[in-house]
């Protein structure tokens, strides 16, 4: 099943295409795409029951918003590909790297992105949605807490992000307006052969920059939700941005950032692609 967030409404998104939801179960469920997930189990009952229902219409990408927009609380893990670790000159760390990415900076999977500063940077990452409300979960049953994954991108403006040297600002620096993309739409675990081992790609004006697997990472999903909720209370609707492998532009010799009318492409296995493109601000 795929939800998506259609004109700010919740919608299921179909090979027909797009569903609308309150409409369709008759105001059982209502339009807010973020109040879905307080009521996730009794929803995807009704989906499953529900397969055929309403009237689909199409519908176009730059419509879409991110598929939980109004999280109560955002979690983003650094370090967490041995890959990204090495290029920053540090080793894996033993428990998650947390920091948060603030909502007033998520943005759709399409559209433009303003640049906030000359070291504006990508960061591909598989995005996982909370289903259920966490509190001290085992790793072995962290999926049954997680409602579906996105496609994201935590953009960087890494001055501002190391602006501090041994106390960096590392929420701010990665929540400027448009800098927490998601989508283009949730795709419930059960369409995935494996959810814990995805392709996730980026591309810089057609040009790959960075591609690795989610099976590399350092803490999986279901390792995050119990590391994470040995400490937080994690709520239906949070979002998790789960890290970034390594071929970030910082890094590179020379380093290399975003530039007015940079197209971005990034790319998860099974879930779809977002697109953005860089303007000067
Ligand atoms: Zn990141």
């Amino acid at each position: 099943m795929r939800i998506g967030n259609l004109n700010s409404r919740l919608t299921l998104l179909t090979d027909q295409g797009a569903v609308d939801i309150e409409q369709a179960s008759n105001g059982q469920f209502g339009s807010d795409p973020q109040a879905v997930y307080d009521r996730w189990e009794e929803f995807t009952k009704w989906a499953a029951d529900h397969r055929d229902v309403g009237t689909s219409r199409s519908f176009a990408m730059k419509d879409l918003g991110a598929p939980a927009p109004r999280p109560r609380q955002v979690f983003a893990i650094g370090a967490n590909y041995a890959s990204h670790a090495a290029e920053g000159g540090i080793e894996p760390p033993e428990s998650p790297m947390v920091f948060t990415k603030w909502p007033s900076s998520f943005t759709g999977p399409v559209g433009d992105i303003v640049l906030a500063g000359d070291t504006v940077d990508w960061e591909a990452e598989l995005v996982a949605v909370v289903g259920k409300r966490a509190r001290n979960v085992p790793a072995k049953r962290g999926w049954d807490y997680i409602a579906g994954l996105t496609a994201g991108q935590d953009i960087s403006e890494r001055t501002v992000q190391m602006k501090g040297g041994a106390v960096p600002q590392i929420g701010l620096g990665k929540s400027f307006p448009g800098f927490s993309p998601s989508g283009p739409w949730l795709v419930t675990l059960d369409e995935f052969a494996d959810p814990g081992d995805l392709e996730l790609s980026c591309t810089v004006n057609g040009q790959e920059m960075q591609k690795a697997r989610t099976s590399d990472l350092v803490f999986s999903v279901p390792a995050l939700v119990a590391e994470l909720s040995k400490i937080v209370t994690l709520e239906p609707g949070d979002v998790i941005f789960t890290g970034t492998p390594g071929g970030v532009g910082l890094v590179r010799t020379p380093p290399v950032f975003l530039a007015p009318g940079d197209e971005l492409i990034t790319t998860v296995e099974g879930i779809g692609e977002l697109r953005h493109r860089f303007v000067s601000a």
